[in-house]
């Protein structure tokens, strides 16, 4: 019997590899995307995997209880992977109350699905390293005090709570998967290393003059969301349900990452100026190439993230298998080839 799986938000990076990983391993998956008037799957299309005869698309909203609970008995899934969200943090100072509709009560709605329906369902809560903000410990650890400094942040507080309580009130399968940046050429260009491999490409070929960015001093812990996705697979396997940081332990700040970004498109950039007046000049050229502007700061910042995934490794066998510089070559590469084709997302 093939085990069956429901992934939320497979039209967004992590439920394509996630889907692609457990197609791969003999699941059938169903994955849920939202009604629109357009819908978009150019992830699951450039990993090939939109027709595989193993793959349901269901539509589905997280915030709507009754729908939750009908996928749950319609599927009788083995596992679920809850990675709906609205996970932009810059978006979620604009719409707070729709951030936790989605992102915090979404997580409840799943839950109380399998309380009510069907209590053996594996349940895979997508929690984030945003939930440390402004952080109480370097690094980062699965009991390191939670500071969340953005709507975004509380709302993934509230759903990795939910999961804790879920299993602890009901002895439910929930497991909370703390997992820091990962990225990939399927990220969204909203999120920064994407917004950053994306205009160097069009810099490179002449489409674009400048990027612009916000807060360059920022550090990230940034790993490879197809490393991550065999991470959250990884949780649902183990014998108990528990609660894992996913990260490189590795940190570095956007500026590092902008000089990275270009070096891939062979762009070598010098740093002029501080603060709101920073640059970034092409050394050969001397055009600037990067310009802050504060139109891109938030309201509250995260300073500095880095996780220690000891635990994910001693427990899991879980270890990052790329390095940030492979991560942002591949970013680059496909963005220079996609932005050559006309393609658009
Ligand atoms: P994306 O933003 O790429 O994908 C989010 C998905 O959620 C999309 O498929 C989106 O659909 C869907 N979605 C949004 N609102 C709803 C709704 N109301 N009902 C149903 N589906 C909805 O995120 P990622 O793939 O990068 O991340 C996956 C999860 O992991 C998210 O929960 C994120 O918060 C979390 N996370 C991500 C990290 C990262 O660095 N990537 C770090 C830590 C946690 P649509 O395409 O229609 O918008
Ligand atoms: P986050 O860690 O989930 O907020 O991921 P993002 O990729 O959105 O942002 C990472 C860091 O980059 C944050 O500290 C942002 O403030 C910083 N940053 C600087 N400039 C930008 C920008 O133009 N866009 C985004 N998204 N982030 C930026």
């Amino acid at each position: 019997m093939k085990k069956i799986a429901i992934i939320t938000g497979i039209s967004g990076q992590d439920g394509a590899y996630l889907a692609q990983l457990l197609l791969d391993k003999g699941y059938v998956v169903h994955g849920t995307y939202r009604r629109t008037s357009s819908v978009n799957f150019w992830r699951i299309e450039e990993l090939g995997i939109q027709n595989h005869p193993d793959l349901h698309l269901v539509e589905y909203d997280l915030t709507d209880l009754g729908a939750n609970i009908a996928l749950v008995q319609k599927v009788q899934p083995d596992e679920i992977y809850n990675l709906a969200a609205q996970s932009f943090v810059g978006v979620s100072f604009e719409q707070p109350n729709a951030t936790a509709q989605i992102t915090g009560i979404g997580a409840l709605n799943l839950l109380e699905a399998i309380r009510l329906v069907n209590r053996k369902v594996r349940y895979y809560q997508a929690s984030t390293s945003e939930m440390f903000g402004k952080v109480q410990a370097i690094p980062q650890a699965e009991d390191t005090p939670f500071y969340p400094r953005s709507p975004y942040g509380v709302a993934k507080l509230y759903a990795h709570w939910m999961t804790v309580n879920y299993r602890e009130s009901y002895d439910i399968f929930g497991s909370s998967g703390i997992l820091f940046n990962h990225e990939s050429p399927l990220r969204g260009r909203e999120f920064v290393t994407r917004k950053i491999t994306d205009a160097v490409a069009k810099i490179k070929l002449g489409k674009l003059d400048c990027l612009e960015l916000g807060n360059i001093d920022a550090k990230r812990d940034w790993g490879f969301a197809k490393d991550y996705v065999e991470g959250m697979w990884r949780i649902l396997q183990a014998d108990e349900s528990d609660t894992f940081v996913l990260a490189t332990n590795r940190t570095e700040t956007v500026r590092d990452f902008v000089t990275m970004a270009f070096k891939g498109a062979g762009i070598a950039v010098e740093f002029r100026g501080k603060a709101e007046e920073e640059t970034a000049v092409d050394i050969a050229t001397g055009k600037t190439v990067m310009r802050v502007n504060p139109k891109f700061y938030r309201p509250a910042e995260v300073d500095l993230l880095i996780g220690n995934p000891a635990k994910a490794k001693a427990k899991l066998g879980w270890e990052p298998k790329t390095t940030l510089e492979q991560l942002c070559q591949m970013m680059v590469e496909a963005d220079l080839r996609r932005n050559e084709e006309g393609f658009s997302f």
